[in-house]
């Protein structure tokens, strides 16, 4: 098994959520006391949540490049970016960096169309929902993306930052996010993307009316294809 790197922190919460669906992921393939090997860099979110508020895109790309580095200095065989939003600086953060960074919208692109999904609904920061860096992407690989209305977007991303990426865990903030996606189901969604990294602690596949794809697990088994074959 090659060793990953998990370029995470965004938010810790998720993070652990990366942590332990990788462990799981890889103990239900070898069995025994097999483990991932990994290396985790956490950083401190409250400075990238205030890059992305200011726009100052280019010094989080920059911060990111840092923070991979050190990953490879300490033999990471990839990169794993823990978080959708930062994929907003995914080309430069992958020109800087030595090693593979393994998007995290391809392997949902490549699950949603093996899952015979046109149209996918998205749900994530507003950065990732309103931003082409996300969507495109999607697009490109052949999956339409449909995302809910202005008011609906911001409820989704208020809930990502002051209750998620806090550990806040509300059965309102449920029912919330279950009736956005309801809505966009009944606006022809065949499916809901987890475009943020935090959703699954909130929402599953019990709680909605069609199938959910949740981009940490999604991620994670992109990662243990990459280095376990
Ligand atoms: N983890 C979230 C995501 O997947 C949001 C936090 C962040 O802005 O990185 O987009």
């Amino acid at each position: 098994m090659k060793l990953i790197g998990l370029l995470g922190g965004m938010s810790w919460e998720s993070t652990d959520y990366y942590y332990q669906q990788l462990n799981r992921q890889v103990r239900d393939r070898l069995r025994g006391l097999h483990s991932a090997r990994c290396l985790i860099y956490s950083v401190d979110f409250a400075d990238i949540e205030e890059m992305q508020r200011a726009g100052s895109w280019d010094a989080a790309a920059n911060y990111l490049a840092r923070c991979a580095a050190k990953l490879q200095d300490g033999g990471a065989e990839c990169i794993v970016l823990c978080t959708n939003t930062m994929h907003r600086v995914f080309d430069s953060l992958a020109a800087e960096t030595d090693v593979p960074v393994l998007h995290i919208a391809d392997g949902t692109a490549a699950s949603l169309r093996a899952a015979g999904v046109e149209v996918a609904a998205l749900l994530g920061t507003q950065y990732t929902m309103e931003q082409d860096f996300y969507k495109g992407r999607l697009e490109q690989q052949g999956v339409k993306v449909v995302v809910p209305d202005a008011d609906s977007r911001k409820i989704v991303h208020d809930i990502i930052y002051d209750e998620l990426c806090r550990g806040k865990v509300v059965d309102s903030s449920r029912e919330k996010y279950v009736k956005i996606v309801d809505d966009l189901a009944g606006k022809g969604a065949q499916a809901v993307i987890f475009g943020c990294t935090e959703i699954g602690l909130l929402l599953s596949q019990s709680d909605c009316s069609i199938p959910v794809f949740d981009t940490t697990l999604i991620h994670v088994e992109t990662a243990l294809e990459w280095a376990m074959g």
